[in-house]
């Protein structure tokens, strides 16, 4: 029994602290959060809590006056505002002025903003402040008061008004192209899109599209004339991308570069030769090309050949090392090689040999014709001449004289 009383006793304390505590607590004014798009109208609702009974309010409710333009009010529970709107300073006035004191809580007021057309998508705070009192004269008229005259000073909790994303003051939000048909090697395709807000769909073409090889592929084989040519080529149609051009001092030292011209001899005496040659000079290629350092690009100078990415790249950046004797002799090659298919038809017996007999031929045929240009040797073969027949003369002089 003692119990039930200490236990009751205990409730009315607790309820007893609960009644004080929420009667001593402020008053709360709310203001709401609301969202619209450009265009649109909204209602902005200013409400009060633990109200403890207000008879006259005077307040400024504050906007940004450059996104938001004030229309009107709702005015609540309350009997009527006198309002002031001073939208060129960014916020309305009200003031109410009830008979007696008035302890409702709810919606005091509800205002009314359009968004304008031209406002950028973001979140606009809405405040409320205390007007001026002076300008009421602060004796008189608090800006929350009570029937005698006390001031209440309740705490604001701000809000906003959030001017949503739209397609018209965001752009449209697309999604994903979809490919709705795909391009090829001769049509252009079709893709389309969806904005994600208002389904707005957007086409938009595909250019041809080719199948192009990771490798390049060999042209024109780079001859001591002419630069080469490697491209890489589609593997559905003839059309090719990426051209490069290679000169005959990239692609390999002077042995393989030797090795392309006997490559093209081997093709003409394959028939007549014995295969055992053959295999050597290719032994000879693969000899030259591992001699090769790494920066030089390994290519096979064939067309048709593949050519690795890295190879292609190497290229790019490698530039031949200068030597000039090698340089000089290569020179006097090109002016001398409508010849060389002559000498090469002659003297048909090995692959080697002709590579160094068409090096002799030419050094031979450039000695003799230098040696013809200087007077000085023209005279010496004059005179060496005369002599020989003046010696051939006098033997036959000699010869016919002893028959006598
Ligand atoms: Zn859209
Ligand atoms: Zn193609």
């Amino acid at each position: 029994m003692k119990k039930l009383i200490s236990f009751i006793l205990c409730l009315c304390v607790i309820s007893a602290f609960c009644i004080t505590a929420s009667a001593d607590s402020k008053p709360v004014i709310t203001i709401s959060n609301v969202s619209a798009n450009n265009g649109e109208e909204v209602a902005v609702d200013i409400s009060i809590s633990n109200n403890p009974g207000i008879m006259a309010m005077a307040f400024c409710i504050t906007y940004d006056s450059s996104a938001l333009e004030y229309t009107g009010y709702d005015k609540g529970y309350l009997s009527k505002y006198t309002v002031k709107d001073h939208s060129d300073q960014g916020h309305v006035s009200f003031v109410n002025d009830e008979s007696s004191d008035k302890a409702t809580d709810g919606v005091i007021i509800s205002v009314k903003f359009k968004i304008k057309s031209d406002a950028s998508p973001k979140k606009y705070a809405i405040s409320i402040e205390n007007l001026n009192r002076q300008k009421y004269g602060s004796k008189l008229y608090k800006s929350f008061s009570n029937s005698k005259l006390e001031s209440i000073e309740p705490s604001v909790i701000s809000g906003s008004v959030t001017v949503n994303e739209t397609c018209e003051n965001s752009g449209h939000n697309y999604g994903d192209w979809t490919i709705t048909t795909p391009a090829d090697c001769t049509n252009t395709g079709i893709k389309s899109r969806d904005c994600l807000r208002c389904y707005t769909t957007q086409n938009a073409l595909i250019p041809i599209t080719h199948d192009f090889e990771a490798d390049w592929t060999i042209d024109k084989a780079a001859t001591p004339e002419e630069d080469g040519e490697m491209s890489r080529h589609c593997t559905l149609c003839d059309a090719v991308t990426d051209k490069i051009t290679f000169s005959y001092e990239e692609i390999g030292d002077d042995t393989s570069s030797d090795s392309t011209d006997s490559d093209i001899e081997s093709d003409v005496s394959k028939d007549e030769n014995s295969s055992s040659g053959v295999d050597s000079s290719k032994n000879e290629n693969s000899s030259s090309n591992q001699t090769n350092n790494n920066n030089k690009p390994n290519i096979d100078n064939t067309v048709g050949e593949k050519v690795p990415q890295q190879e292609a790249e190497k290229l790019e950046n490698y530039q031949p090392p200068k030597e000039e004797n090698d340089d000089s002799s290569e020179i006097i090659l090109p002016e001398d090689t409508n010849e060389t298919p002559e000498n090469i038809e002659d003297e048909n017996s090995s692959i080697d040999n002709n590579v160094t007999a068409t090096d002799t031929n030419t050094n031979s045929s450039t000695q003799e014709s230098s040696f013809f240009d200087t007077p000085l040797n023209l005279a010496l073969v004059i005179i060496g001449t005369v002599l020989v027949i003046g010696i051939i003369v006098l033997c036959i002089v000699i010869i016919a004289r002893r028959k006598k």
